[in-house]
């Protein structure tokens, strides 16, 4: 797959679709995730928070199997990924160690 990385070191900073703008983490709201329709997956390192049918049925393997995973490594997963142009978000959780990605594409 291909893929352009950003990272985000303010753990508590709102992070914002790159095509619509929409906040799809946004710590204002009760429900501060808000996926919009670009959003292919939010994860953090311990799992998945939120995941688009297309980009799931590109994995190989499905949610339920990744997250029964002992050996599980998010990140490691969603880059194998048969995706084009992704562009992913990488924001530190403020845990040592411990991320949480995100993943937009146009279509
Ligand atoms: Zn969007």
């Amino acid at each position: 797959m291909t893929y352009q990385l950003f990272e985000v070191s303010d753990a508590s900073a709102n992070i914002s679709c790159p095509y619509c703008d929409q906040a799809v983490l946004d710590w204002t709201q009760e429900q501060y995730i808000q996926p919009c329709e670009h959003t292919l997956f939010m994860a953090m390192d311990l799992g998945f928070e939120f995941i688009a049918d297309r980009f799931e049925a590109a994995l190989s393997q499905s949610v339920d199997e990744i997250h029964d995973d002992p050996n599980m490594n998010i990140y490691a997963t969603v880059t194998q990924a048969k995706y084009l142009n992704i562009q992913i978000f990488k924001a530190d959780l403020g845990v040592e160690g411990m991320f949480r990605y995100i993943g937009f594409s146009k279509e």
